[in-house]
């Protein structure tokens, strides 16, 4: 993509709306722009991220052996009617009412809707296990909108549920997901710690929220100090190893991580206790029969007896993503991406686009790049060099490369890692080699 023709609004100041540091980037990176109190346009730059975060999520449900679909935002009252949340939910539900004077409201959650979906056809143990997720707009009119898409009225879920036979084979699909939210937030270069968590409004029996731990976080957090070096992924486990997940369960939840309405010193050596302030970007729930009971989402089992079916719902933060990871990857000069959610893999900057020989070096190097597959950001604009590295920098991708007029005459230019501030004077040919390597 060539800058010049790019619509990337970048901003100078800080804006004074941002009180954290990953709104301020966004804003001044020009990712989003707000519409109204915590409603947001992504605009080219932070679609760009949300896509890659939400295609990560995806890979990892798919693997884990859930399937997508893809459900409405506007879901008819008489769904959270059955389930008795339609009076429940309060404020934060938005409610609508549609040419008929029927009642509709924008999902903040579909549990009701999925069971829906699922008793309208399945009616045997045979059709069990199944987990369905989408990736949808959710809408919940939180008090106080805050933090960009941290904290949004609007904001993008994945969320799946998981429907089984037994309490038994419930607590795996649980497990399941519990190890598909580590690998992927680790897929992410985040370092997210299962929480034991309070089931609230979702109501049921157990329950984890993946957190990362930031300043900006707005919850306070308990965990034991070994979560800061473990691996949490485990490399080579299948999913069709149910009694080795289990194992994994069990050792990861052995060590301490609580939520501070879960927290118990007594449950950690005060020594070892870690407490900080994080970010929910992952929260799963094991309910059982809560939904199925109220709406009536049976199977029959192998003895020929109608049951209700164990449910469980899994969801992770797709936006706010966006904002954790740059609360987890900046410096003072702005957002440092990890590859894997880069919004462009490199930047190249033309240091003097009426240069000719300094031109079509760039312009060479751009088709080069491109063609070894790699999705680059061109600054080929006719403006200041200072202004050209402050706006790669904020931006944040993780290679750049620089050429001048001097540096084109002999065939070299300047790779610069992001993270590192790392620079390396390479041949043109070597700066593709590098990079496709
Ligand atoms: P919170 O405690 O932060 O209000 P929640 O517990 O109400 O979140 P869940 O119902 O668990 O949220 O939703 C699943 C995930 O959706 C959360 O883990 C979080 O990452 C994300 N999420 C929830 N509310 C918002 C919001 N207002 N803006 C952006 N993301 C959100
Ligand atoms: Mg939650």
């Amino acid at each position: 993509m060539r800058m010049s023709h790019y619509f990337l609004p970048t901003l100078k100041e800080n804006p004074k709306e941002a009180e954290i540091v990953s709104h301020r980037l966004m804003l001044r990176a020009g990712m989003i722009k707000q519409t109204s109190a915590g409603i947001y346009a992504w605009l080219p730059l932070g679609h760009k991220v949300l896509k890659k975060i939400e295609q990560i999520v995806r890979e990892e449900q798919d693997k884990a052996g859930a399937q997508e679909l893809l459900m409405p935002t506007l879901q008819s009252a008489d769904l959270w009617r059955e389930s008795g949340r339609y009076d429940d939910y309060g404020e934060e539900m938005l409610r609508i009412k549609d040419r008929g004077d029927r009642d509709l409201l924008y999902g903040p959650t579909n549990e009701e809707m999925i069971t829906d979906i699922f008793r309208s056809s399945v009616r045997s143990y045979k059709d069990l296990p199944k987990n369905l997720y989408h990736i949808q707009w959710k809408f919940r009119d939180e008090i106080r909108p805050r933090f960009g898409v941290m904290r949004g009225r609007e904001f993008l879920m994945k969320d799946a549920y998981s429907f089984d036979l037994t309490a038994d084979d419930a607590r795996h699909a649980y497990q399941r997901m519990f190890l598909a939210y580590l690998r992927t937030f680790r897929r992410m270069g985040l370092r997210a710690i299962p929480m034991r968590a309070d089931t609230g409004p979702i109501g049921g029996k157990l329950s984890h929220e993946f957190i990362i731990l930031a300043e900006t976080g707005e919850s306070e957090v308990y965990a034991h100090k070994d979560w800061m070096e473990k691996d949490t992924t485990a490399g080579g486990l299948s999913y069709d190893d149910k009694e080795k997940i289990g194992e994994f369960f069990e050792e990861m939840t052995s060590l301490y991580a609580a939520t501070d309405e879960m927290h118990d010193a007594s449950a950690c050596p005060e020594g070892d206790l870690i407490k900080a302030r994080g970010i929910e970007v992952g929260h799963i729930f094991y309910f059982g029969t809560k939904y199925s009971e109220a709406m009536n989402a049976t199977v029959q089992n192998k003895e020929g007896e109608i049951v209700p079916v164990e449910m469980g719902s899994y969801g992770i933060g797709v936006s706010r993503l966006v904002g954790g990871i740059i609360e987890a990857n900046h410096d003072d000069n702005g957002i440092v991406w990890p590859e894997s959610v880069s919004p462009f893999d490199i930047g190249l900057i033309n240091l003097k686009p009426r240069d000719e020989a300094c031109s079509k070096a760039c312009d060479d190097l751009y088709e080069k790049l491109k063609e070894q597959g790699k999705d680059v950001l061109y600054d080929d604009r006719d403006t200041q060099a200072g202004g050209k590295f402050a706006d790669m920098d904020l931006i944040g991708l993780p290679w750049q490369v620089v050429i001048g007029p001097r540096s084109a005459e002999k065939g070299m230019a300047e790779l610069k890692n992001r993270k590192t501030g790392e620079k390396q004077e390479l041949s043109l040919e070597s700066v593709v080699e590098r990079m496709a390597a």
